[in-house]
C-alpha cells in the first residue's frame, strides 16, 4: 500500500470495521439494559442515533467497496432494498445522492474510494453519464478499468451518432423531413433510447 492521501490500507479498514462492529454490539447491550421510564427513556434515544450513524457510515463504506470492486452504481442500486421500487430508473442516482460527501468546491459532491484496480484514490461523481475522465478523476494513467471504460463510452457515443444518421436517412426516406423531434437528434443530441 503505498498510504498516500487520507486512506490507510486494508489493516487500518479491518480496525475500522472491528472497532465499529464492537461499537453497535455495545451500543445494542446497552440499550438492552437501559430502563423504560425516566432518562433511560432519553438515552435510547441517544443510542439509537448513534447507531443510526454508525450504521450509516458502513453502509457508504460498503457501497464504496463496491465500487472499488468496478461493481456499476445500477448493480448495487439492485441490492439496496425497496431503492428500485420507490425510485424507479433513478435509483443509482438516489443510490449516489445518499452515500456522496460534499467536497470543498462548492456544490461538489462525490463518493470517495480507492480503485481495486489502479490504486488511485478516486472522486467518483455518481452515474450522471459524462466521460469517465471527468465523472472518477483519480485513477492512475495506466489503469486498465478506466481505459476499458473511455473505450465503452466513445463506443457509445459511436453507437449513438451511427443511429442518429440510420433515423435521419429513414425519416429522409420517409418523405417526414419536418418531424420535430428530428430536428434534435445528432451526433451529439440526447440518447433517445430508439
Ligand atoms: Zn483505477
Amino acid at each position: 500500500m503505498s498510504g498516500t492521501g487520507g486512506y490507510g490500507g486494508r489493516d487500518d479498514e479491518r480496525r475500522r470495521d472491528l472497532d465499529q462492529a464492537m461499537y453497535v454490539g455495545l451500543a445494542r447491550t446497552r440499550r438492552q439494559m437501559l430502563g423504560d421510564h425516566g432518562d433511560g427513556l432519553l438515552d435510547k434515544v441517544q443510542v439509537e442515533r448513534l447507531l443510526v450513524t454508525e450504521t450509516t457510515k458502513a453502509f457508504a463504506r460498503a457501497v464504496a467497496e463496491a465500487r472499488a470492486a468496478d461493481f456499476t452504481w445500477e448493480q448495487i442500486a439492485q441490492r439496496v432494498p425497496g431503492l428500485v421500487r420507490t425510485f424507479g430508473p433513478q435509483a443509482a442516482e438516489r443510490l449516489f445522492e445518499m452515500v456522496a460527501v460534499v467536497g470543498s468546491r462548492l456544490g461538489e459532491r462525490y463518493a470517495p474510494w480507492r480503485c481495486g484496480e489502479c490504486d488511485g484514490l478516486v472522486r467518483d461523481y455518481g452515474p450522471y453519464g459524462g466521460h469517465p475522465v471527468d465523472a472518477e478523476p483519480g485513477h492512475r494513467g495506466d489503469c486498465g478499468r478506466q481505459a476499458r471504460a473511455v473505450r465503452a463510452y466513445e463506443a457509445g457515443l459511436e453507437a449513438d451518432g451511427q443511429r442518429a444518421i440510420d433515423i435521419r436517412q429513414t425519416v429522409t426516406h420517409h418523405g417526414s423531413k419536418s418531424a420535430p423531434w428530428a430536428e434534435v437528434i445528432g451526433p451529439e443530441g440526447p440518447g433517445l433510447g430508439l
